[in-house]
């Protein structure tokens, strides 16, 4: 996913980009054959760099080059408002220098994840990012200043000019738009050097988890000692044996448990920082700020939380039949993560490639053979390597070259659900671009996670299609329903949590780790239901959320797959008609706001609808499994 970052520069000045899509997912099994090698950089990696530039003496010129136009968009500054044309003119500019900036930077951020430990890409990468930053400063005069010329003068412009028209139309109206909730310039100097001790409770909480809790380390039943640090707990969490997985948990969350009074007044910190800047941008609520970025309505949020409620007996039933499936006497929070099935049928990248491109066909031929081409290019770093960097992402940024993709492919099928997923991303990024103008290609988080989540429904599908034995089946069968359990079930749980603690923080309720760990422990409770054993050291689990501290970012991996899911399932059911729909909303990029661009393609995401779909598909899933297992 792309960062949200809430503090960013309204739309027309340069900020910082972020690569795409950190989804973590499987880092395991080394591999490394038939891929042909070769940046030239030395590291193994596998993406042709060259593409960006042809070695780094171009790219130090490129970096020199962006700094020394900076004086020229710095002198931009107080002659916007003469002309439809001079407007046109200093957009157009600072659009393109952004352009070659982003270039700089993405070449030396894929450089350097590919091999962490090498000291001259870091410092190639942090020289890139003072190069954003000194063209963010160059640049921040623009907003004030079109905010300053007003609707009227804006609107009189778009009509007069056709650059205007054509690329800088929604970003000045979305620039216009947010003016009520920008400050006077003392308002925001206040707010802008508040900003950083208002992320001192991120860097406690990182700290606190990185490095100063004693992460126990113990022995398996197989004598295999585990240190249970983040990794250590998620490598080890899914153990077959049920004593193991039990100390597993144990031992982690107690770790934790040991630091709730810390833990718990960072996270109330950082609630109380969030509240500050929501009152003095008049927003009502933290909710209503976060949601107000890009325009989505509150009932998304309300309607979300409010099906998955509805939308927890089909839960329940799922915790019940992997108890079955599992042959276990109860169900504690312990069993949540050994697979259902075991499958051990292996893939190469040539077959990730052939299964990807035969399970996209619903997608149509002009699809295929785009991902046919770009998959055929060396865009993509496969395989793990020791120094390069974990998880997988796509990144896009760079508009007129093409998306690269940093991947960590296990051989399982996990792996090729991955390969799916990442290209989704690509595919986005190539169709936007080719339908949009540089400045409104980018498309939102918000829609970002929805090509990804349909490519692994068209996969699964596929699978399922082709399977050749009942166990086979119940793999693929059992995959879909932790994929909706992880994404839309567990995404929506600590959505509903992060609501409730900002409630209680607006409210001015005192928070503290315990009382944080009794919230949480009564929605995780209901959530997995009266038969679900929870023991108390497991409400310790919000500490391990990264993700609160980044601000009402959660809800959209859950809309998103449940957009994903409601466009794919309507290709697959439909014809010609519903393709076209969803590559629409593909081609539509970031040209509107993302709930109107679903909207339009017939998904309207604050109705309880697409929620019900979702929870009616994972309903069908268990009937399936359970007629599978009777059978
Ligand atoms: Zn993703």
């Amino acid at each position: 996913m792309i960062a949200l970052d809430r503090r960013k520069a309204l739309g027309l000045a340069a900020s910082l980009p972020v690569a795409a899509s950190l989804t973590g997912l499987g880092a395991s099994g080394a591999h490394g054959a038939e891929v042909p090698s070769g940046s030239g950089a030395g590291s193994g990696a596998s993406w042709d760099l060259t593409d960006l530039f042809p070695d780094t003496q171009a790219w130090d010129a490129a970096r020199k080059a962006v700094l020394a136009a900076l004086p020229r968009l710095s002198a931009y500054k107080g002659t916007l408002g003469t002309s439809a044309q001079a407007l046109a003119r200093a957009l157009d500019d600072i659009s393109m220098i952004k352009l070659k900036a982003m270039r700089v930077y993405v070449y030396s951020s894929l450089q350097a994840d590919e091999d962490v430990r090498a000291p001259a890409p870091q410092e190639r990468e942090a020289q890139a990012r003072d190069m954003f930053s000194q063209m963010g400063q160059a640049t921040a005069w623009v907003d004030p200043e079109v905010l300053d010329l007003g609707e009227e003068t804006i609107e009189r412009f778009i009509a007069e000019n056709e650059t205007l028209t054509r690329r800088f139309a929604f970003p000045l109206r979305d620039t216009l738009r947010r003016a009520e909730h920008i400050l006077d310039d003392q308002g925001e100097a206040i707010l802008a050097s508040a900003s950083a001790a208002l992320a001192g409770p991120g860097s406690v909480r990182d700290q606190l988890v990185a490095s100063d809790i004693p992460w126990p380390t113990i022995t398996l039943s197989d004598g295999r000692e585990v240190r249970l640090d983040a990794q250590g707990y998620s490598h080890s969490r899914d153990a077959d044996n049920r004593a193991d997985r039990k100390r597993v948990f144990d031992s982690y969350w107690s770790a934790f448990k040991g630091y709730e009074g810390s833990l718990g007044a960072a996270l109330a910190a950082k609630l109380k920082g969030d509240v500050f800047e929501a009152e003095n941008r008049g927003y009502e609520s933290c909710l209503a700020m976060a949601l107000a970025a890009n325009r989505i309505p509150e009932g998304v949020y309300r309607s979300l939380v409010a099906e998955v409620n509805a939308g927890l007996p089909q839960l329940h039933r799922y915790f019940q039949l992997r108890r079955r499936m599992l042959k276990l006497p109860d169900i504690h929070y312990y069993d949540i993560y050994p697979p259902l099935v075991q499958m051990d049928r292996t893939f190469t990248l040539g077959d990730m490639r052939n299964v990807a491109l035969d399970a996209l066909k619903p997608l149509g031929r002009d699809y295929v053979r785009l991902m046919g081409e770009a998959t055929a290019k060396k865009w993509m770093d496969p395989f793990p390597r020791p120094g390069k960097r974990a998880g997988a992402y796509m990144n896009g940024a760079v508009y007129d070259v093409h998306p690269y993709l940093l991947l960590n492919l296990s051989e399982s099928f996990d792996g090729v659900s991955t390969f799916v997923h990442e290209w989704g991303h690509a595919m986005h990024t190539l169709i936007a671009a080719k339908a949009q103008p540089y400045e409104t290609a980018r498309y939102p988080t918000f829609l970002a996670e929805i090509a990804s989540t349909a490519n692994e429904v068209f996969l699964t599908e596929y699978m399922l299609e082709r399977a050749k034995t009942k166990e086979e089946k119940l793999y693929y069968l059992g995959m879909r329903l932790e994929g909706l359990r992880g994404t839309f079930y567990r995404q929506t749980m600590f959505a509903e949590f992060e609501l409730k603690i900002h409630e209680m923080a607006e409210a001015g309720e005192g928070l503290s780790g315990a009382s944080i760990s009794r919230v949480y422990g009564e929605i995780l409770r209901r959530y997995h239901g009266a038969d679900f054993i929870i023991d108390a050291p497991y409400e310790m689990e919000w500490a391990m959320i990264g993700h609160f501290y980044r601000f009402f970012y959660v809800y959209q991996y859950a809309t998103s797959i449940t957009a994903g899911t409601w466009f794919a399932r309507s290709v697959l059911d439909g014809g010609t008609a519903e393709r076209e729909n969803f590559l629409g909303v593909l081609r539509a990029g970031g040209s509107d706001y993302p709930t109107d661009i679903l909207k339009r393609a017939g998904l309207d995401m604050a109705s309880p609808q697409p929620y019900r779909d979702l929870v009616a598909g994972f309903g069908q899933t268990l009937d399936e499994i359970e007629a599978l297992l009777d059978a």
